[in-house]
């Protein structure tokens, strides 16, 4: 895949960029070695401050930076600026908390005795340089999420971003050197997915992050497997959405639509299987369909746009054989279903509720990265989550409930790294966030995102 940035309302093509060759990467590497030395003896009150900074800095940058991403991936522009102003956020969030979360721990006096000690401590440190394989769809934010825990524990971080949103890449490591961090703490290398592999390999590497796609995540895995290095991986997710009796049905509705097309659909924890009740099926769906169909497409760059199109061509044909497979084997669409007419040029899929859905179709188990919403009838819980669980993702999930039992019924009983209760799936800077199953592995984000890429050392005193 070429680095470039195309604009996928047009799909023109704005802007090439060379990939590093074997000496650019050499050289990266060994600054980014050379930086960790240095900058793992820097003390919490000065990366704060350095973060800090990286954040007015941000901030500052907001509208550039939102049309930036748009530019490259589509997105709205209400939503490029809701997601720099999440880094903001985060960033602000990890250098006023890392100390703490990152603080010696004490064990228990018994157990320090009972281990022939006289004191024993744990210490977080840092691991060295993390390779991080980040996605186009939050540009930002994804990088964010693992570069402000990464760096406020005293790691160096290497960003290998997706092949079509440099500019966004590039921006990053300017925003960080711009904010004070030394040379080579942050560095952003422009390479294809085939120079991940040497990358793991290296053993100035000490661990990687990805979030992406599966195959992607299983090729990171399991070459950093072979070289026994630690790996965070945050995969697909094929989210439910669980409507039942005692639900507020209109805002279960309003909230469904917003959970599906967020993003053009292009989210891992958009909920893409709504799970209804038949108690409440026919209002449930009346109100579902007759949002989606008359959400407003088009330019994202349009504030009064609600969904702009899809990040790439390939996007929008992996979505259509989706689809065209479950209405080939006797799904209906309830609306959309297609590309709409009066955009032409771009990446545009129709908002689409698909109901009818099978085991027999792809769509049933598979990930849609789109605004396609599976539908599906349930006659009680216990069928409700079944449906749920059957899927090989486990990423987060949403319940509309209001019965304090089937709560705890269902906290017990979804499979999944997150249960939202009568609300939509959003990653917080204080909330872990992660997944089972195939949605990948570890968390990010709050105390258990920044200990990840942490060696926790056990500190024995005789
Ligand atoms: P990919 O997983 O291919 O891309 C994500 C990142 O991984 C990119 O930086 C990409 O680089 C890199 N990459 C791809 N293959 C490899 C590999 N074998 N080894 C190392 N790095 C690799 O996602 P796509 O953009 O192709 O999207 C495909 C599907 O993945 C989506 O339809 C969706 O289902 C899922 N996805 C999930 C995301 C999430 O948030 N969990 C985000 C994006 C996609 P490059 O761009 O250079 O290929």
């Amino acid at each position: 895949m070429a680095i470039a940035t195309v604009n996928p309302a047009t799909g023109e093509t704005l802007k090439t960029f060379d990939a590093l060759n074997a000496g650019e990467i050499e050289e990266r590497l060994v600054r980014s070695a050379r930086a960790f030395s240095e900058y793992r003896l820097t003390d919490f009150a000065q990366r704060a401050g350095l973060m800090h900074r990286a954040a007015d800095l941000l901030e500052a940058d907001q509208e550039g930076v939102a049309r930036t991403i748009t530019t490259e991936m589509g997105k709205t522009l209400g939503s490029a600026r809701a997601e720099v102003a999440k880094c903001v956020k985060a960033m602000r969030w990890y250098a006023e908390h890392a100390e703490k979360l990152l603080a010696d721990e004490h064990p228990e006096q018994d157990d320090v005795k009972d281990s022939g000690a006289e004191r024993a401590l744990v210490r977080y440190r840092p691991l060295g340089t993390v390779l991080a394989v980040m996605p186009w769809n939050f540009p930002l934010w994804q990088v964010v999420r693992f570069a402000a825990p990464a760096l406020m524990a005293g790691n160096t971080g290497l960003l290998k971003h997706a092949s079509n949103v440099p500019q966004t890449a590039l921006y990053v490591e300017e925003l960080f050197r711009r904010a004070g961090f030394p040379e080579g703490v942050f560095q952003t290398l422009l390479v294809g997915s085939g120079a991940v592999a040497d990358l793991l390999r290296d053993e100035r590497i000490a661990a990687a992050t990805l979030t992406g796609s599966e195959p992607a995540g299983r090729s990171v895995a399991s070459i950093a497997g072979d070289e026994i290095k630690k790996t965070v991986l945050e995969l697909g997710g094929s989210d439910p959405f669980l409507v039942l009796p005692s639900a507020d049905l209109d805002k279960a509705v309003r909230t469904a639509v917003t959970a599906r097309v967020q993003n053009a659909g292009q989210s891992c924890i958009a909920a893409k299987r709504f799970i209804v009740h038949t108690d409440v099926f026919e209002q449930f769906s009346s109100g579902f369909v007759e949002r989606m169909a008359s959400l407003k497409l088009g330019d994202p760059m349009d504030e009064e746009t609600d969904v702009g199109p899809l990040s790439s061509s390939k996007g929008r044909s992996d979505l259509e054989e989706l689809v065209d497979d479950a209405t080939r084997r006797g799904a209906t669409a309830l609306c959309g279903g297609g590309r709409p007419q009066h955009l032409p040029n771009g990446y545009f899929y129709e908002p689409t509720v698909l109901t009818g859905i099978t085991e027999s179709m792809r769509i049933h188990r598979e990930e849609t990265f789109g605004p396609v919403a599976s539908l599906y009838r349930v006659a009680d819980l216990d069928e409700a989550v079944a449906l749920a669980n059957d899927t090989p993702f486990g990423l987060s999930s949403n319940a509309w409930t209001r019965d304090p039992a089937e709560q705890e019924e269902l906290t017990r009983d979804l499979a999944a790294g997150a249960i939202y209760f009568n609300g939509m799936t959003a990653s917080h800077p204080g909330l872990p966030f992660g997944g089972t199953k195939r949605s990948g592995y570890g968390r990010e984000l709050a105390g258990h995102g920044i200990r990840e890429f942490c060696n926790a050392t056990t500190v024995w005193f005789g």
